[in-house]
C-alpha cells in the first residue's frame, strides 16, 4: 500500500527517520509522497527523497498556509526547484502541497487565490499532478480548477472529509481523487457511509498526513506512514471488500495519477 502524503522531513521525525522507514516497509507501505509546504521544506523533501530513492517521492509547492505577503517572490523558486529536479526524477514528481485554507484566517485570501491558480497552472503547463489541501474553501477552489479542467492531468484532494454532495463535486474533475486518511477512523465520522455511497474505489488513495491526523487506535499520538494499515483496514471494512482489493485498487490509482508505481 502507498502513503500519498506524508511529512517525512518534518522535525518530528528528524531522531528517527531511518525506524520509521524501516516500520513502515514492516507494514507494507511500498511507496511515500512527501510533499513540500515552503521553500525551505521543498529542499528538505528533495533532500529526503533522493535518500531513499524508488520508496519516497517528492511534491513541490507553496501550502495556502504558507502564503504570505512575499508569495510572489517565493513562487519561481519553487518552480525552478520543480523543473531543474524534472528530468532527473523524471515524472514521479507532483505539485504540491497547494490549494486554499480559511479554516484559521481569512488575512491573506486573495494571495491564497492567486498563488494557489498559479500553481495549478504549473499544472497544466508542466503536466504534473496536484496534491490539493482544501480547508472551509471547496466553493473557491472549485472554480479555479474549472477553469483549466480540460487541460489538467489530474491529482489528489487530500484529507478528504466532506459529505456526498463534496465528493461528486470533486469527482466530476476526471483524474481526480480523493485522498482517504485518519479521519475515517475517528469514531464520528460519517466517511465510512459516504464513500461507499458516492465514490468508487478506483477514485481513493490512502494516506497518512503524518506526523499528523492518527488513526485510531493511535489517535493522540505521532501518526507515521506505518499507520496508514489502519486506514486500509477500516477503509475495506466499510466497503466490504478485502484489504488486498483495496491495496490492488488504490496502487493502481496511485499509478494512474501519481506516476507511483511500485
Ligand atoms: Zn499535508
Amino acid at each position: 500500500m502507498i502513503d500519498t502524503h506524508c511529512h517525512l522531513d518534518g522535525e518530528e521525525f528528524a531522531e528517527d527517520l531511518e525506524a520509521v522507514i524501516a516500520r513502515a516497509k514492516e507494514a507494507g507501505v511500498t511507496a511515500i509522497g512527501v510533499p513540500g509546504i515552503d521553500l525551505k521544506s521543498c529542499n528538505s523533501v528533495l533532500a529526503l527523497c533522493q535518500r531513499y530513492p524508488g520508496y519516497c517521492f517528492p511534491m513541490l509547492g507553496l501550502h495556502p498556509e504558507e502564503v504570505k505577503s512575499d508569495w510572489q517572490d517565493v513562487l519561481p523558486r519553487i518552480k525552478y526547484s520543480l523543473t531543474s529536479n524534472l528530468l532527473p526524477l523524471t515524472s514521479k514528481i507532483s505539485i504540491g502541497e497547494v490549494g486554499l485554507d480559511f479554516y484559521w484566517s481569512r488575512e491573506f485570501e486573495q494571495e491564497q487565490l492567486l498563488a494557489f491558480e498559479e500553481q495549478v497552472r504549473w499544472s497544466v503547463e508542466l503536466q504534473l499532478p496536484l496534491m490539493i489541501h482544501c480547508r472551509k474553501a471547496q466553493n473557491e477552489m472549485v472554480s479555479i480548477l474549472k477553469r483549466y479542467r480540460d487541460d489538467l492531468p489530474g491529482g489528489v484532494f487530500h484529507c478528504f472529509t466532506g459529505n456526498e454532495l463534496e465528493a461528486k463535486e470533486l469527482l466530476q474533475f476526471d483524474r481526480f481523487v480523493l485522498g482517504i486518511g485518519g479521519v475515517l477512523t475517528f469514531k464520528k465520522s460519517h466517511l465510512p457511509e459516504v464513500l461507499p455511497a458516492v465514490v468508487p474505489l478506483d477514485r481513493i488513495v490512502l494516506e497518512t498526513d503524518a506526523p499528523y491526523m492518527a488513526p485510531v487506535p493511535m489517535r493522540g499520538k505521532r501518526n507515521e506512514p506505518a499507520f496508514v494499515a489502519y486506514v486500509l483496514e477500516r477503509l475495506a471494512q466499510a466497503y466490504g471488500v478485502s484489504k488486498e482489493e483495496v491495496v490492488r485498487q488504490t496502487d493502481a490509482n496511485c499509478e494512474k495519477i501519481l506516476n507511483i508505481n511500485v
